[in-house]
């Protein structure tokens, strides 16, 4: 179900539609959205709202008509040009279906780009519903006021990922049994973040991870963190110190 944003305080409420926005555009929603702002938020006619459609920022509208079972929103004007996000993604070994949720909605809130399940040997999780984690990223967009959605991959291999990807992307590799401090290793650029699953990487992946092309093992301090912890710990601390924590939230564009 959307959020009603908590940031800035008292903004306005904000929805993904699917629909391409433009001025002049009109928005047809009914289902979950229509009943969403019509009868849990109860927006009348004329109420504003802003929408976004992940690919041209966000907009200012108003509810045209508000029936029942149905709502038509008319776009105004543009409030913001699309973002630009710095060009890190995330790869995960998927946990537990709550953890997992857990994880997919604090990403999409720090920023990631692009998340990546990747199924390794010690992988506990046999099935990965994107349906579910694409709407966990919509609400999660919707409430920290991004305006593009996180690209949320097919499932794959570790063997696949590694022989699949783009070798001029770093691949810092959160690697529990000691790599470079995450602060000194991170440079901006485009970056893959590699976690492990609960039970870690064995030796063979380790060996598999390591020899890959710009694979740079990082550790994450002294103690072990449990591996959503860690891939928001690792995102959190990219951020930081190669992504846009320079921006503050009011200036984010
Ligand atoms: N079972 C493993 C063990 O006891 O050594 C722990 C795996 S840990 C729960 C899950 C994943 O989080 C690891 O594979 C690694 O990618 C990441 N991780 C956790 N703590 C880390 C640290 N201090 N430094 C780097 N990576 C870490």
């Amino acid at each position: 179900m959307p959020a009603t944003p908590a940031w800035p305080p008292k903004s306005l409420p904000r929805l993904f539609v699917r629909t391409p926005l433009g001025e002049g555009a009109r928005v047809e929603l009914d289902g979950g959205q229509a009943n969403y702002l019509g009868n849990v938020l109860r927006l009348k006619t004329g109420a504003e709202l802003l929408l976004f459609d992940g690919q041209s920022g966000e907009w200012l509208a108003r509810v045209a008509d508000a029936g029942r079972k149905r709502m038509t929103l008319a776009v105004e004007r543009r409030t913001r040009a699309p973002e630009t996000i710095p060009d890190v993604w995330l790869a995960f070994a998927p946990i537990k279906r709550a953890q997992t949720d857990w994880l997919v909605e604090k990403a999409t809130e720090l920023g990631a780009a692009r998340l990546l399940p990747v199924m390794t040997r010690r992988t506990i999780a046999e099935r990965v519903r994107l349906d579910r984690l694409e709407a966990i990223a919509i609400e999660a967009a919707e409430q920290c006021g991004r305006t593009l959605l996180p690209g949320i991959a097919e499932p794959v291999t570790l063997d696949r990922f590694l022989a699949g990807r783009d070798a001029e992307r770093i691949l810092y590799f959160a690697d529990e049994g000691g790599g470079e401090p995450a602060r000194v290793a991170f440079k901006p650029g485009p970056a893959l973040i590699l976690i492990g699953p609960e039970g870690g990487f064995s030796e063979e992946e380790r060996a598999a991870i390591r020899a890959a092309a710009k694979a740079v093992p990082i550790s994450l301090g002294p103690r072990i963190l449990r591996a959503e912890t860690a891939a928001l710990a690792a995102l959190a601390a990219y951020m930081a110190v190669a992504g846009d924590w320079g921006l503050s939230a009011d200036k984010a564009e």
